[in-house]
């Protein structure tokens, strides 16, 4: 048996001219987040229809509910566009779990259906009521609603799932996001990718000042962000070099913000090599005496690229709630030893002077190890394949 999926897409509606282009990357983000199971997805007009085998419910509702673009989709019935298959169908769409009030929503993109939609829903919700008379009607306010759509067809669905909102993956391009193993990282990344941004990670590993099991947890956390992300290749960057250059040559002080500078300029380069237009940290202001205003001028003067911090404005709660909904807290909490933190000053600078740091950033003359770096740089990739399985 197959089963027929309606879903609703949000924002990319409202587009004008450019709606097919964001309309095509969000059937192809399905199917990709759908690969392996071969569903037919079929759309346009801020609709879009997927059919499955029935037995890949689980896999479908998981796959659409974490895909961009998407903002809700529900099992739906077709048929026949004669009232009688209308009532039939509805009634059987209606199961124990629709208790309390309802509404029924009737719309007609077919004009030439001889109803109208008052007439249409009042008929349907009549039926309903004379087959389950504990239910009753409430327009205002109902617990479900029971919509009918009259197109080619006669759909009928109750809506039950969420979609994530934003815009499909890839239609704003590509960007390196620096995923550290922290809580707030992540987010940043779910964040931009909500708003169509593809992702490359890049991670700075600094061992042994910090164990392969930060490596890891940096690898898990791609994983659970790759559904949303559509993929996402990790690139881990040996960073001890650059760590340990740092301790011998930058003023104690002022460790943790040339280190910082490092890191942008390595995924600048990165971004260059990858044809990302932009860098995405989790930074939020005043979290710590690197997220300053003053720290933020010049640990972002390294690159020329838009560095896109989507946490500067949030209380950490804020960021917490998101990365329990998107499933990376758990993971992000496991102890660990940041590189940040083994190197960390007694007395961060809070006020840099952005002249001074520059002039020590100069000094460093370490382009050339961040180069080495970059050259070691390996990469993997977690989640579906970019190869799509067409129908
Ligand atoms: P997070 O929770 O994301 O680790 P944080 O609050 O610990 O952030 P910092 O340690 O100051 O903040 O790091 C600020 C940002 O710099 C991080 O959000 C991340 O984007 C980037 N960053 C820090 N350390 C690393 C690392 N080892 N590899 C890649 N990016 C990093
Ligand atoms: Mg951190």
């Amino acid at each position: 048996m197959e089963s027929l999926y309606l879903i609703k897409v949000g924002e990319i509606a409202l587009k004008g001219q450019n709606r097919s282009y964001f309309e095509g990357k969000l059937r192809d983000n399905i199917r990709r987040n759908l690969r392996g199971i071969r569903p037919i997805v079929r759309g346009g007009d801020g609709r879009f229809f997927l059919t499955a085998e029935e037995e890949d419910e689980t896999r479908v509702v998981d796959a659409l509910s974490k895909t961009f673009g998407v903002t809700g989709f529900s099992r739906t019935l077709r048929v026949e566009k004669d009232m009688e298959a209308i009532v039939r169908g509805a009634l059987s769409l209606v199961d124990e779990r629709q208790a309390g009030s309802f509404k029924i929503e009737a719309r007609r993109s077919d004009k030439s259906f001889p109803r109208s939609s008052y007439e249409i829903a009042s008929e349907v919700g009549r039926e309903l009521l004379a087959a389950r008379p504990e239910l009753r009607v409430d327009v205002r306010a109902p617990d479900w609603i029971l919509n009918v759509e009259i197109r080619d067809r006669a759909f009928l669905y109750i809506e039950r799932n969420q979609g994530p909102g934003g815009l499909p993956v890839g239609c704003a391009g590509r960007g390196v996001l620096l995923l550290s193993g922290g809580i707030d990282s992540p987010v940043a990344g779910y964040l931009m990718a909500k708003r169509g941004l593809r992702l490359d990670a890049c991670y700075f590993h600094a061992y042994p000042y910090t164990s392969e099991s930060v490596e890891e947890k940096v690898k898990r956390l791609c994983e659970i962000l790759a559904p949303y992300l559509g993929g996402v290749n990790l690139f881990v960057v040996p960073f001890t070099e650059t760590q340990e250059r740092l301790k011998e040559l930058a003023k104690d002080e002022e460790v943790t913000l040339l280190m910082r500078a490092c890191m942008m300029k390595i995924a600048s380069a990165l971004a260059e090599r990858r044809q990302a237009g932009c860098l995405v940290t989790g930074e939020s202001l005043s979290q710590v005496a690197s997220q300053t205003t003053e720290a933020i001028r010049f640990t972002g003067s390294v690159t020329d690229l838009p560095v896109f911090r989507p946490l500067i404005g949030m209380d950490k709660e804020e960021i917490i709630a998101i990365a329990r909904r998107t499933g990376t807290f758990a993971t992000s909490v496991l102890p660990y030893d940041d590189c940040c933190s083994l190197f960390a000053p007694k007395h961060p600078l809070i006020r840099p002077d952005f002249a001074r740091m520059r002039e020590s950033y100069g000094r460093l003359a370490i382009d050339e190890c961040l180069a080495r770096a970059l050259e070691r740089a390996e990469r993997s990739f977690s989640g579906p394949e970019p190869r799509l399985a067409r129908r």
